[in-house]
This record gives C-alpha cells, sequence and structure tokens, in this order.
C-alpha cells in the first residue's frame, strides 16, 4: 500500500513563507524512483509499504503537487536497486518486469525519461537489447550489486563495469552513479574513475548522485575540484541535508552541472541527513521526545531549503536558479521545450 501522507500545517507554512517565491514553474527532478510493484516482499524496509503497489506517473504528480503545489514537475525515473527494500535478486527477468513498467510510464508523459538497472551480474548485449527495445533514457547502479565485502568499500567498476558505460556512451544515455567509500569523492579511487570513464566516453552523462555522494560537505570541499575539466560531469541534489555540498560544486564547476533531485518518494519522510565529524546521519522523529515528534518536516521541503541557500550564498540569479531545476537536466535528456 502507498502510505497516504499529507503535508500538515507547518510543512504548509514553510512553503508559502520560504518556498513559494523560489522554486521554479517547471521542474525536472532528476532523482525521481518509479517501480513496478511487488506484492509480499521478504526482507523490507522502510519503503516496502510502498513498493507493494506500482508507482506511477500520476501518483507522483498527486505527491509532489501536494508537497511543491502549482508546479509543473516531470524528471527522470530512477529504478529502485534490486535485492534490497524486498525487490527480487537480479535476474534479466526481474530487471525487464521494472524497466518495462518505467519505460511505460515515462512514455505517458513528455515531462519523464525512464532508466533501467544495471548489475555486473547482467549481460552488456541483453542491456543493449532492453536499451533500444524500450527507448530508456539512462542507466541506474548501485554499490550492492559489487562482490566486495562490505560493498559500501567498492572501487566503482565493481558495480559499474566499463562494458556499461561503452552502452551509455553508444546510445548517449545518464549514468546515475551513487558512489561509496566512506570520503566519496574525496577519495583517490573515486576521481580516478569518475576522470577515467568521462574522458574515455564523452557522450556518456554521468549524473553523480546525492552531489557525488557528500551527506558530509567536507567531502566535496576537498573532492570536487578535482573534477574540473570534464564537460559530462552532473550531480543531483538528492537527499543532501547541508548546503556546502552545493556550495562547493556551484563554486568549482558552476551552476550548470546541478540538477535538482528529490531521491522521490523519500521527500515524503518526515526528517534530513545532517553532518557530524566524519559522517553523516539521518534524523527524524523517532530521535526526539515525545512533544517534539511531530516538529519534523517533510525531507523534500528540507532539501529545497538547501538549494535556496545555495543559491542565495553563490549570488545566483533567478535564470541560474531555472537552470538548476530545469534547463540542466532537460539539456542532458534532449527534452524540447
Ligand atoms: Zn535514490
Amino acid at each position: 500500500m502507498i502510505p497516504a501522507i499529507k503535508s500538515n500545517e507547518i510543512e504548509r507554512e514553510i512553503f508559502q513563507r520560504e518556498l513559494d517565491s523560489f522554486v521554479p514553474d517547471k521542474a525536472l527532478d532528476a532523482h525521481a524512483h518509479m517501480w513496478a510493484g511487488i506484492p509480499n516482499q521478504k526482507n523490507g524496509s522502510g519503503l516496502s509499504p510502498w513498493i507493494e503497489k506500482d508507482m506511477t506517473v500520476t501518483l507522483f504528480h498527486d505527491l509532489m503537487e501536494d508537497l511543491i503545489p502549482r508546479r509543473t514537475i516531470g524528471g527522470l525515473l530512477l529504478a529502485l536497486p534490486m535485492s534490497i527494500h524486498g525487490l527480487p535478486t537480479t535476474t534479466p527477468d526481474s530487471v525487464t518486469f521494472q524497466a518495462e513498467h518505467i519505460a511505460h510510464q515515462a512514455e505517458s508523459d513528455s515531462t519523464c525519461k525512464s532508466t533501467m538497472f544495471v548489475s555486473p551480474k547482467l549481460n552488456p548485449d541483453f542491456i543493449r537489447q532492453e536499451v533500444k527495445r524500450l527507448n530508456i533514457g539512462g542507466l541506474k547502479c548501485y554499490h550492492t550489486e559489487s562482490d566486495r565485502n562490505p560493498t559500501t568499500d567498492s572501487d566503482i567498476p565493481e558495480f559499474l563495469p566499463e562494458e556499461f558505460v561503452r552502452i551509455a556512451d553508444e546510445f548517449g544515455l545518464t549514468v546515475t552513479l551513487h558512489m561509496v567509500k566512506p570520503r566519496a569523492i574525496a577519495d583517490p579511487s573515486n576521481q580516478h574513475w569518475v576522470r577515467t570513464y568521462c574522458k574515455k566516453y564523452p557522450n556518456m552523462k554521468l549524473i553523480l548522485a546525492h552531489a557525488a555522494r557528500c551527506f558530509n560537505p567536507v567531502w566535496a570541499i576537498e573532492g570536487i575540484a578535482s573534477l574540473k575539466g570534464l564537460p559530462n560531469v552532473y550531480f543531483d541534489t538528492a537527499a543532501i541535508g547541508e548546503v556546502g555540498s552545493c556550495e562547493a560544486i556551484i563554486e568549482h564547476l558552476g551552476h550548470d552541472r546541478l540538477l535538482w533531485g528529490t531521491d522521490f518518494p523519500l521527500t515524503h519522510w518526515r526528517g534530513r541527513y545532517v553532518a557530524y565529524g566524519n559522517n553523516h546521519c539521518w534524523t527524524g522523529p523517532e530521535d526526539a521526545h515525545d512533544d517534539k515528534q511531530d516538529l519534523y518536516v517533510f525531507h523534500g521541503l528540507e532539501q529545497l531549503r538547501v538549494v535556496k541557500q545555495a543559491a542565495w550564498h553563490q549570488r545566483l540569479s533567478d535564470s541560474q536558479v531555472e537552470d538548476i531545476f530545469f534547463n540542466n537536466l532537460a539539456g542532458l535528456l534532449g527534452m524540447a521545450y
């Protein structure tokens, strides 16, 4: 069942007071998850009640309309990683089942593009065939498909093999990459592989999810400059709670590399990510005393506050803000309007 979550009075007030005059009329979400429903899951997570039913673009529009009213919102519909949140393991059949649903959803809406999940467990020829057959716009990989233990220490090719990047280059696809390793883009191996793939495959568009996974801005401040000079690397703002990471991207690479993204449906969780020490964590109602539990607000609103603060600190113009919310991704996806 998809939880019936509605904005409350505090959330509506925050949107009206702080965000209504900031968010442009049209926006493309670079990181909006979409899935075909999987009933009776085992190995569930907080996402599992959502995943029992199909997520559709109609439902996406309805939920976003409540969070960010009176906007036209489309985006890049990201496949969920297989084998987690109760999804089945990666096989050609399980991946196709999801990819067909997402492609079908994207077909029905000119503001949306589809992606498909890729894993080293899949044959590159199978991926090439499905990309062609379903007119897929982008690839989505995830570290949980790596053989390394723990997978969070994986080098990028262990879950995004070079052959898949070659396919993205061949078809001009986006690749959404949530890098791992404790220090994200401050890690030399991550810097090396991003540079190598981007230089060798210039027609592939690499989107580094979660601001190159810089939930703690110290990693972005240290590492982002290492990506200077690459024309095909981009960053989504999904789930980022600290303004310093977005600022480092704008400062070193320019606002035209930043893409608003939400990690929908995590937009509709209440809470946010915070940085501490050399780490980061989620904080939500479960961390608060009883009388404070209701004061957490939608994660999607907290993320908009971050983008607004970054734009303000970096003195961005209205048209540069429109680029972050719409034009940058529209250009990448070849959307005509
Ligand atoms: Zn995500």
